[in-house]
């Protein structure tokens, strides 16, 4: 066992991290859990609708899972898109799954519009300060709740806080 895995002591990974807030009710975020991962709303909301999807468990690459739960969790990825396309309605959504800040399988859905004038360029390539902009508290409620609605038809197994 590595130091850091001892008891009491903070995962050494972010992700893990964030997943410990969820479970502990300490996240505002969270979209939903589905049966392989967790849902949230990311922290760049100039992309409306940013979502990142965490594997639950900590695994650093997809080709490490198996094969069933590897499918299983690039099936909620894909309800995932089908709910911000009918949500937000982007002209296009990012699928990204890098991993190389924080090596925890996770993957970015990031809705694209038309009026973005940097639409043909990854999305990394906006300063971090322009990217992170938080929603009003309320619209970021009213979102969160109509990804909920939408998910759940697409995915019955979601389940909501
Ligand atoms: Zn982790």
């Amino acid at each position: 066992m590595a130091p850091d895995d001892s008891a009491g002591a903070p995962p050494a990974c972010g992700i893990c991290a964030i997943i410990d807030r969820i479970t502990s009710g300490a996240f505002a975020d969270l979209v939903a859990e589905l049966p392989r991962s967790w849902l949230i709303l990311g922290d760049a909301q100039f992309y409306r609708g940013y979502c990142v999807l965490f594997a639950k468990r900590h695994i650093t690459e997809m080709h490490l899972m198996p094969r069933g739960e590897a499918h299983e969790l690039l099936d909620e990825m894909l309800a995932v898109g089908k709910t911000l396309e009918r949500v937000v309605k982007p002209q296009k959504l990012n699928y990204e799954c890098l991993g190389n800040q924080e090596p925890h399988v996770h993957w970015h859905v990031f809705p694209r519009y038309a009026e973005d004038p940097m639409r043909l360029a990854p999305v990394w390539l906006r300063s971090e300060h322009e990217r992170k902009v938080a929603l009003p508290d309320d619209d970021r409620r009213e979102l969160i709740r109509a990804l909920r609605t939408d998910l759940v038809r697409v995915l019955p197994t979601a389940r909501f806080p």
